[in-house]
């Protein structure tokens, strides 16, 4: 399967995007509407006026009405109307795949495929990326946790502090890993107190299995609990404990995470810190995959939550979240790269 169309040669612009939008109808990124108004089920995907980017539609066979559909009708594309697909399928794949910040991404937008895109363009669809990907993973969070269960499997638990953000607010976030599936779940809280940790635990592990931790005092709750087999390494004595029942995959993961908002963003805001976080989740999840996988992937979780848009997932935000952050800085909401 391919999704770019990149032939640089071609002159006739509103042909690839023609081209695109039938690629894209086929693989399921812009969505058909199964009957017209008349009661007619068949549908065909039409270029009417090849100069707009509103100028390809699906038409219905019944020509007697001509009735059209927008193509990008509760599709990804839907809220960037004036923008050639082509072109906010590239910034998708720049954010996603290539790793680029907004600044890299208008240039190699104007340098190598040749089209022009503003900033605050390319900021809008890297916010839709992102708030796509939040929302997904509160379903995620909520329906299916932690993939396969296994009794014998073992967490390792721990908080780290995110120091790299506006305004020095630092953010606390709590993470847990499952030591062998490497699946994993993370949540930013206001402080590592205990009664915090021990809702985390509460909510995303199974009572039965196995939690390893450091040393932190906030983890005294596991001690003596008939619930969880607690097993706690000390790190100040030099013991990260050995394979499975090692803290060494969830510490590596703070130090991805880490390495990756650091490399694309270099700061990032606090108070929308949660949306950042889940899209390095993103990223590290879906790592190795290449450019087509992952965006299948994107376009999937996409249309996830836009199935279970009006669905409320009532426990999704009982850790700190956005919101909860003071909101009058929301005007440096986005990359402080970007200018
Ligand atoms: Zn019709």
């Amino acid at each position: 399967m391919e999704i770019e169309s990149e032939e640089e040669n071609n002159t006739d612009n509103s042909n690839n995007e023609y081209e695109l939008a039938t690629k894209l109808k086929d693989i399921g990124f812009l969505r058909m509407p199964e009957k017209c108004i008349c009661g007619n089920t068949r549908l065909n995907i039409q270029k009417l006026n090849s100069n707009k980017p509103s100028g390809i539609v699906y038409r219905c066979t019944n020509y007697k009405y001509k009735h059209t559909y927008n193509i990008r009708k509760n599709s990804f594309f839907e809220p960037f109307k004036r923008l050639k697909l082509n072109i906010v399928l590239e910034t998708v794949k720049c954010m996603l795949c290539k790793q680029m910040n907004i600044e890299k991404t208008k240039i190699y937008l104007e340098n190598t495929i040749k089209e022009k895109i503003s900033k605050p363009s390319i900021r809008k669809i890297f916010k839709y990326v992102r708030e796509t990907i939040k929302k997904y993973y509160e379903i995620e969070y909520v329906s299916e946790i932690f993939g396969e269960k296994n009794a014998n499997d073992v967490f390792a638990i721990d908080e780290s502090l995110f120091t790299h953000t506006i305004n020095n607010q630092p953010v606390w976030v709590i993470g847990a890993i499952n030591n062998r599936t490497k699946n994993f779940r993370l949540e930013t809280v206001f402080n590592r107190d205990s009664e915090i940790l021990k809702k985390f635990v509460n909510k995303y592990i199974d009572k039965g299995n196995t939690i390893v931790s450091d040393g932190w005092a906030g983890y005294s709750f596991l001690n003596n609990n008939p619930a969880y087999n607690h097993i706690v390494h000390i790190h100040g004595g030099g013991d990260f404990g050995f394979g499975i029942t090692s803290t060494s995959y969830i510490e590596g993961l703070w130090s991805n995470i880490k390495s990756k908002i650091k490399m694309i963003y270099h700061i990032i805001p606090s108070f929308n810190f949660i949306s950042f976080l889940r899209e390095s989740e993103f990223r590290i999840k879906n790592n190795k995959k290449n450019y087509e996988v992952l965006l299948i992937e994107f376009f999937k979780c996409f249309d996830c939550t836009k199935n279970l848009e009006n669905t409320i997932i009532s426990d999704a935000h009982i850790f700190l979240h956005d919101s909860d952050f003071n909101a009058n800085s929301s005007n440096d909401e986005d990359d402080s790269s970007s200018d």
